[in-house]
């Protein structure tokens, strides 16, 4: 182990804008051994999420920044090469916190061991049985808290949460409408996850028109993934006592002083409820969203894509896809073991 060379990808400084190879150049590192109670793993899953854009910045957010020469931080799947500890052996594969580099160190008790042999592919614990699915499970259901027979309204429908979002919506027995940015992801939400509606905002023209087309009832539940002018045009097109759920504001995350919303006032004219969250609030259930998002997935009533690029070298090219929309789904970096 002490020869193994850690190529890295580091944040050298703070993007304004989007980052590019000069904030996250590469460098070669000898492996860090694991100390008591920690293990050393072998990465074969880096997880790129929108996220990971916020904490290279140093603005208050609701985990500390990336520190400036550490490895850009990821969820991380990989097998264990050497433990130092008693939870954990040589060969086990975990989830574990770690970042943009072929082998992580940590803390065991940080480490969540996965089951490989479970008929699931390992990927998808990064996102519809792992954190994007757990994000749209606790976020749709404990913030948006949609009924039976409401309108719930979506963006980045296609995505890793927002499709996971619209079909638990269908599942409460709501009009599900969608919004995403190409015809095929439009068609792709509709045709195969049973949206009732789906809009691209990219070629729709008047959006606030397009949502009240779509939503001829008006909108219950909105769930944000994106804010700007999204944001805006669906706060216009809200219900009395509707839920605005803020799971994130991709649009603003590469935009230094990037505009508020104008139409909050919304919020005054019918009385709407607006929370944001962040998924670790409901670490504590964790296991029971991963039971019934399983559940779900093995009787065919989940579906979700996932876009694996292979090779370390391609992280940074692969993690501005989910900033141009050319992402397919859980966008997921795979190391070949
Ligand atoms: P996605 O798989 O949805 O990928 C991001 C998508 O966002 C792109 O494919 C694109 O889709 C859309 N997008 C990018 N830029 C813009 C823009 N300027 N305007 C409108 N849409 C844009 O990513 P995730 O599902 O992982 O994340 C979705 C959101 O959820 C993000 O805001 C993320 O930060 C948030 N999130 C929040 C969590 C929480 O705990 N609160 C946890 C996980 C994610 P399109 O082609 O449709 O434009």
């Amino acid at each position: 182990m002490r020869d193994l060379t850690n190529r890295q990808y580091y944040l050298a400084f703070r993007p304004d804008s989007l980052p590019g190879p000069e904030h996250v150049p590469c460098r070669d590192v000898p492996v860090q051994l694991p100390g008591e109670g920690e293990a050393l793993l072998r990465n074969i899953y880096i997880s790129l999420d929108p996220a990971i854009r916020g904490w290279m910045s140093d603005a208050h957010n609701y985990i500390a920044p990336i520190p400036i020469g550490a490895p850009v931080r990821s969820t991380v799947i990989g097998r264990v090469i050497q433990s130092n500890c008693r939870s954990l052996e040589e060969g086990d594969v975990v989830m574990a916190v770690g970042g943009w580099e072929q082998y992580t160190t940590g803390p065991a008790a940080a480490m969540t061991k996965l089951d490989e042999h479970a008929g699931i592919p390992l990927s998808s614990f990064l996102g519809a049985l792992g954190p994007t699915g757990l994000t749209a499970l606790f976020g749709l259901m404990e913030v948006g808290k949609p009924r039976p027979g409401e309108t719930v309204l979506v963006s980045a429908a296609a995505g890793a949460v927002g499709s996971v979002v619209g079909q638990i919506a269908k599942m409460q027995g709501c009009r599900v409408v969608g919004i995403a940015g190409s015809e095929e992801k439009c068609r792709w939400i509709k045709e195969d996850l049973g949206f009732d509606e789906a809009i691209n905002y990219k070629a729709c023209g008047d959006l606030e028109a397009a949502i009240r087309q779509a939503c001829p009832g008006g909108v219950d539940v909105y769930f944000d993934n994106v804010g700007g002018e999204i944001l805006d045009a669906a706060l216009l097109c809200l219900n009395k006592y509707a839920r605005v759920a803020v799971c994130g504001w991709i649009s603003t995350y590469n935009e230094n002083g990037a505009p508020g919303p104008r139409n909050l006032w919304q919020l005054v004219a019918e009385s709407v409820t607006m929370q944001g969250f962040v998924v670790i609030d409901y670490m504590d259930r964790f296991a029971e969203g991963v039971d019934k998002l399983a559940q779900w997935l093995l009787a065919g009533k989940l579906q979700y894509r996932e876009e694996i690029v292979d090779g370390l070298d391609n992280i940074l090219p692969a993690f501005l896809k989910l900033f141009d929309g050319s992402n397919q789904g859980k966008l997921i970096i795979r190391i070949p073991e």
